[in-house]
């Protein structure tokens, strides 16, 4: 496979021993595929027929759209779970809480099989690991990277080191990478401090490295924008809105709208709103100042630990997005996340406070009409509500974040 620095341009391959994830400059690869002759059309029906399949490589909602992905990837080499094909939700309750607006959908990737959307770049990570001979998988997470990571690891067969910051993390996260075995290494500081650290032990340990530095795990998200266009006959809404975190997900989501583009399975670039927490907003400041280069915030904290990062690795090829698609950030309270995620929870989709940012965000932007109300848009669930039980007692059952008219305490009985 070949990659590019997005950096400085320069290319590399990704074919050998040991991995790389990084060039000589500092810059994030990217994985560059020759789509010259690829037949949209043709893949189009391809990619209908695999739909309806099950209990196959193409069943999966990342490796249905293999051709786009990893096509050198021997297919017996590839690792699945059945990730992706995850739910499209309409509920209007959401829709007049967000301001409205013509239309909106949900796209719950909190229904892939470990809870994450996390889950979608992993398989694609780990299948390029194993191919490459590894036999040991990290990452440094604040949980979900871990949970999905720990599940195919176990999947495999094969061992997995998960650091996680020992506090301000979901007790439900580490319990589920606990639970499929990997080898969890508590650690005193911030996700940014963990990533640091394995990145500079990963060669001598003799690591793959599975966090979204790793260039594979953007190709495999890159499945969520083909599988959301495919749900709507490729005719994708006005509005793409996630959440923005450690900013892979942003980053798949402009490699793939650029695909989709380039290829012609799409004639029109949605706009993309990535929504971060105020505590943890480095993103959001660049991109509404002068300055093209992301200045770490030193100390992060928002109650969406999903979102708890001060110094997002894949800011560059966030920015590239936010370019290509004309794309606008914007930053929520804590207050704001919680209320949205009571708002999702009761309309019976329900997600983790990271993934409700999506929602708060997109109705702050048609409030200050940065969002039309006769627009369409799509907000990217990224979690599931089980993820964060802490979250649902806060709310419900102690009243923490004041939005009482949501507020749904058990009553106690005599009988
Ligand atoms: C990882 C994660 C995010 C943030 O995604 P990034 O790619 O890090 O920006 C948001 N929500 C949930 C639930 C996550 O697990
Ligand atoms: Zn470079």
């Amino acid at each position: 496979m070949k990659a590019e620095c997005v950096a400085c341009g320069a290319e590399m391959s990704v074919d050998q021993r040991p991995m790389r994830y990084q060039c000589a400059c500092g810059g994030l690869l990217r994985i560059v595929h020759d789509f010259r002759h690829v037949d949209a059309e043709r893949l189009k029906r391809v990619f209908d027929e695999r739909r309806g399949m099950r209990h196959c490589l193409h069943a999966s909602g990342v490796w249905r759209y293999k051709e786009l992905i990893a096509p050198e990837l021997p297919d017996r080499e590839a690792v699945t779970r059945n990730e992706g094909n995850t739910g499209l939700y309409e509920p209007d309750a959401v829709r007049e809480f967000a301001g409205g607006i013509r239309r909106l959908h949900l796209k719950a990737q909190s229904e892939n099989p470990s809870g994450s959307f996390k889950d979608n770049g992993m398989a694609a990570a780990v299948s390029h690991g194993r191919w490459l001979g590894y036999d040991s998988f990290a990452c440094t997470s604040t949980g979900n990277t871990s949970s999905s990571l720990s599940m195919y690891a176990a999947v495999m067969g094969m061992q997995s080191i998960a650091l996680v910051p020992s506090s301000e993390v979901s007790p439900n996260k580490v319990l589920q990478t606990v639970g499929y075995g990997a080898q969890v290494l508590a650690f005193d500081g911030t996700y940014d401090d963990g990533i640091r650290w394995l990145q500079a032990q990963a060669e001598e340990q003799g690591y793959y490295v599975c966090n979204s530095v790793n260039p594979l795990r953007i190709e495999g998200q890159k499945s969520l924008i083909y599988e959301l266009a495919q749900d709507l006959a490729w005719q994708l809404p006005d509005w793409i809105v996630l959440p923005g975190g450690a900013l892979s997900n942003a980053s798949a989501l402009g490699q793939g709208l650029s695909d989709l583009y380039t290829i012609g399975f799409i004639d029109k670039l949605p706009r993309v709103a990535v929504v971060q927490a105020e505590g943890a907003s480095p993103f959001h400041r660049m991109a509404a100042g002068a300055s093209k280069r992301l200045v770490p915030e030193p100390k992060p904290s928002t109650r969406a630990s999903a979102l708890n990062i001060g110094n997002p690795p894949s800011w560059l090829k966030a920015l590239r997005m936010l370019e290509l698609t004309n794309g606008v950030t914007v930053a929520v309270s804590d207050a704001e996340i919680m209320e949205a995620k009571a708002c999702i929870d009761r309309s019976g989709v329900g997600c983790e406070p990271a993934s409700a940012a999506a929602v708060a965000g997109l109705r702050k932007l048609v409030r200050e009409g940065v969002v039309a109300r006769d627009e369409t848009a799509a907000c990217i669930l990224t979690g599931s509500m089980l993820k964060d039980t802490d979250a649902l007692r806060e709310f419900h059952l102690e009243g923490k974040w004041n939005a009482p008219e949501l507020r749904n305490p058990p009553r106690l009985i005599r009988l």
